[in-house]
């Protein structure tokens, strides 16, 4: 029957990024034009099969990113084993506070956290003001894995929780 392995995951990233579209694309392959806003956090579970004989369940905690929920934010990374931190490729602020969170994992959170950087919104191309090689270079540095994501278009979202999947220790 093969082993299944289960793993926290943690959203963080500024509010209106797309954090919880990429859940719902994940989860539930839907996209909504206009999502109410999430209050404190989110629950949700997912698997993936990376084989016949593994699957990972990932209990993924989709958190607010709105300033007045920031000191819940640790509740949820402190047990995480790995986190998606989410910017929006048409917000340069949402980089920088992108940047913040991956500082805040490397000093609070476990050690082996694996970190995935998601630069969402990639179907805004015409908006888009903070180009690929700057996000990729940044995340190679700080060891991130790195996507481009589209939630409403769905692209790269399977791929950005397959290769966080993989990277988990499976044994
Ligand atoms: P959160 O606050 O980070 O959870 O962001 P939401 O998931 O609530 O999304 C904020 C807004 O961005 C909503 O209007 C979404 O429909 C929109 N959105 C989310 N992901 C995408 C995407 O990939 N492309 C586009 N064009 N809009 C998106
Ligand atoms: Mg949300």
């Amino acid at each position: 029957p093969g082993k299944l392995f289960q793993f926290k995951l943690v959203l963080l990233g500024e509010s209106a990024v797309g954090k919880s579209s990429l859940v719902l694309r994940f989860v539930k392959d839907q996209f909504d034009d206009y999502r109410e806003s999430t209050i404190g956090a989110a629950f949700l579970t997912q698997t993936i099969a990376l084989d016949e004989n593994t699957t990972v369940k990932f209990e993924i905690w989709d958190t607010a990113g709105q300033e007045r929920y920031k000191s819940l934010a640790p509740m949820y990374y402190r047990n995480a084993n790995c986190a998606v931190v989410v910017y929006d490729i048409t917000q340069p602020s949402s980089l920088e506070k992108a940047k913040s969170w991956v500082n805040e994992l490397k000093r609070q959170a476990d050690p082996n956290i694996v970190i995935a950087l998601a630069g969402n919104k990639s179907d805004l191309s015409e908006r888009r003001v903070i180009d690929t090689e700057t996000a990729q270079n940044y995340a190679a540095d700080a060891g991130l894995l790195f996507f481009e994501t589209s939630a409403k278009k769905s692209t790269n979202v399977n791929e950005l929780f397959t290769s966080i999947a993989r990277k988990m220790p499976l044994d």
